[in-house]
């Protein structure tokens, strides 16, 4: 499996859309190519020299931000299938939870349904090998986790402390993104664990953090995977899981 960021927007949102491909067969998938300008162009030249054979788009919300360039990108590259949540633009497939399906010979991808920031929020686990990255759109991004526009805390919880938590923790986060130094500023804010402080040193140096922690590292260092955490919970005032992930959320909303 190789992945491929393409940022978008830098410098205003930060978004990513991500090219993964299944490299024996080069049948590959475009996550949130939200900003076709910046994305065909890579995707045509891959296309033209052989490098993959583009097989559908998937999104991890409804947001234009992510699933707003669907359309253009199947006027410029025919008919593909558009793997998504129910309110995505064009969507013509959305998995059930829990359901697999393949990219070409040897990449197995597992939805996760994550409902919270939307009701549609699906992420994708996919596994080659001994090989393992989820594809977290705005649900868990390095260091934080998204908004709850169209839900609550408790299922914000369910997503990042029980789904995702779920995974290997050698599973690599590929974040719908680029937000780690504001979430480091929160996290620090909350806790000066040794992890937060690790998490601050590579964020200052590193523009890029997607695919460079794992589930594993957002447990330690992320807060709201920390709910139960004595000093998350003396942080916020709360001590259920549910409300101290209410409280962090306010915060930095309020940050
Ligand atoms: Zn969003």
């Amino acid at each position: 499996m190789h992945v491929q960021s393409i940022p978008m927007w830098t410098g205003k949102g930060n978004n990513y859309a991500y090219l993964v491909t299944d490299e024996p067969s080069k049948k590959s998938v475009i996550i949130d190519p939200a900003n076709p300008p910046e994305v065909a162009p890579e995707v045509k030249s891959q296309i033209s020299t052989g490098k993959i054979d583009l097989a559908a788009i998937v999104n991890t919300h409804h947001h234009w931000d992510h699933a707003g360039g669907n359309d253009e990108m199947l006027a410029q590259f025919g008919k593909l299938p558009v793997i998504g949540g129910s309110n995505c633009k064009s969507v013509t497939k959305t998995p059930a939870h829990g359901e697999e399906f393949k990219i070409g010979d040897r990449i197995t991808v597992r939805a996760l349904h994550t409902p919270c920031h939307t009701q549609d929020s699906i992420c994708y686990f996919m596994q080659d090998g001994d090989q393992r990255v989820v594809f977290t759109g705005d649900t868990l991004f390095i260091g934080g986790c998204g908004r709850f526009f169209e839900g609550n805390a408790a299922e914000m919880h369910k997503a990042l402390n029980q789904t995702l938590a779920a995974l290997p923790d050698d599973t690599k986060v590929y974040p719908g993104h680029e937000y780690t130094k504001a979430n480091v500023k929160f996290c620090l804010h909350v806790s000066q664990s040794e992890p937060i402080k690790k998490l601050q040193a590579f964020a200052e140096a590193n523009k890029e953090t997607q695919g460079k922690f794992t589930i594993g590292d957002e447990k330690l260092h992320n807060v709201f995977m920390r709910v139960n955490d004595p000093e998350i919970q003396k942080a916020t005032g709360k001590t259920d899981p549910v409300d101290v992930m209410a409280a962090l959320r306010e915060m930095k909303n309020a940050m």
